[in-house]
């Protein structure tokens, strides 16, 4: 067993790290406060091998794996996990692509994303059903060589943004609920499409959320991806490696959350001394340490097993629910180490506490992962 970093993977995360530092750090107020999407910071971490790392290289991506996009995910969250998800979600969709898309869609889709000229997005969740995967009511019937697609999906990342999308359609309605799926691409600028930016979020503000409404789309059929009828299932396997990439998100956020109280009880202090100085100031740390720990093992174990051909669909729900868990903790930890000046934008802290509520929520809220746990445990 080998817990060290490869000499190549140590120098992605320094990369990393220093491309989040030299480029989200001075924006990231801003954007938060304006909402503003970064498309040039995207594009610029394209140039650098950042987006879609995860991608083989004959599909133009950098041949990292998903260890390697962890590590960049980790890294540019630990600065702004709004502005790293304009970077590492440009891919988001690309992953059914890969699993199970052609060779020639996989030339034709991949390499421009990870190119950093066109962005991506898995448009699934609809307005009344997101954690109900099963109760999607898009439509796309076959009309000559053509779907026609009609329906509606909310909350979609890169919504306005994104060049095409992988979109979760009903395909085979005349099959039971399961077998009636299926996961087909549609270019953005098709005729029908309509796209309204969601504005007012929580956090994870400069992130492009949208809801985009299908009328009389027509995609030709050779954007499926996959089997017809077997949308559902591709759907569930997708979230193996999507998932531990927001746990990856949850492990950078809780650590930045962890450093900046570090640095903040040194200097601070009260009744004569550093807050650090105090047991009840140290369990606070110690906490967020052990938690953050416990998560890192978590998501590089889940990351590790799909790079090896593995992918674990319960370790990523592990990670995926131990992450948002733990980031909202430390986010929760580090405002009250901050104590009045946790609360304001002068510091960091307020921004991550309000980000970090999002890692609970998408990607499978936390019910979602202890529904996918829960069952596993009973079935094995
Ligand atoms: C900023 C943002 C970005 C997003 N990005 C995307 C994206 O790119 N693509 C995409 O497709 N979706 C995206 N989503 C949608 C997200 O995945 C869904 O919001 C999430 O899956 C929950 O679905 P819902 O909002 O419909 O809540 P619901 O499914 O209505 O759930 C509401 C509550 O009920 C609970 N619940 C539901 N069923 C059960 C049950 N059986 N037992 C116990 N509790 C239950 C849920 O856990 C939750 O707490 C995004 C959402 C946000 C806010």
């Amino acid at each position: 067993m080998d817990f060290e970093l490869t000499e190549e993977q140590r120098m992605l995360q320094d990369m990393a790290y220093r491309f989040a530092r030299d480029n989200l750090a001075g924006v990231s107020q801003a954007c938060d406060e304006q909402e503003k999407y970064t498309p040039e910071i995207r594009r610029k971490a394209a140039a650098q091998g950042l987006v879609g790392a995860w991608v083989p290289e004959e599909y133009g991506g950098a041949g990292a794996g998903c260890v390697g996009n962890s590590i960049i995910t980790e890294e540019l969250s630990r600065v702004d996990m709004g502005i790293a998800l304009n970077v590492t979600a440009a891919t988001f969709g690309c992953e059914a692509i890969f699993q199970y898309g052609s060779d020639q869609q996989k030339q034709t889709w991949l390499p421009p994303v990870c190119g950093g000229e066109k962005v991506c997005a898995g448009a699934f969740t609809e307005p009344n059903a997101g954690t109900d995967v099963a109760g999607y009511k898009t439509r796309a019937v076959k009309d000559g060589s053509d779907y026609v697609i009609n329906g509606s999906k909310t909350f979609i990342t890169n919504g306005t943004v994104c060049d095409f999308m992988v979109a979760q359609c009903i395909t085979n309605p005349d099959q039971k609920k399961h077998n009636s799926f299926s996961l087909i691409i549609v270019p953005a600028d098709t005729p029908g499409i309509t796209r309204t930016k969601i504005h007012g979020k929580l956090g994870i503000r400069a992130s492009d959320t949208a809801e985009i409404a299908f009328e009389d789309c027509r995609v030709p059929q050779a954007n499926l991806v996959g089997q017809e009828g077997n949308g559902f299932r591709e759907l569930m396997h997708f979230f193996d490696t999507t998932r531990v990439m927001v746990a990856a998100q949850a492990l950078g956020l809780s650590e930045a959350c962890l450093e900046t109280s570090v640095r903040y009880v040194k200097e601070r202090t009260a009744f004569g001394q550093p807050l650090g100085a105090y047991q009840l100031t140290q369990k606070k740390l110690t906490e967020m340490a052990i938690r953050i720990e416990a998560l890192r093992g978590l998501v590089y174990k889940a990351a590790w097993l799909i790079d090896a051909g593995r992918p674990d669909y319960t370790l990523a729900a592990m990670a995926k629910f131990f992450g948002g868990e733990t980031a909202v903790f430390c986010a929760n930890y580090a405002v009250e180490l901050h104590g009045g000046y946790g609360y304001i934008e002068e510091y960091p802290v307020q921004k991550w506490y309000r980000d970090a509520k999002i890692l609970e929520l998408y990607e499978g809220t936390k019910e979602a992962e202890i529904m996918t746990i829960g069952r596993y445990l009973q079935n094995r």
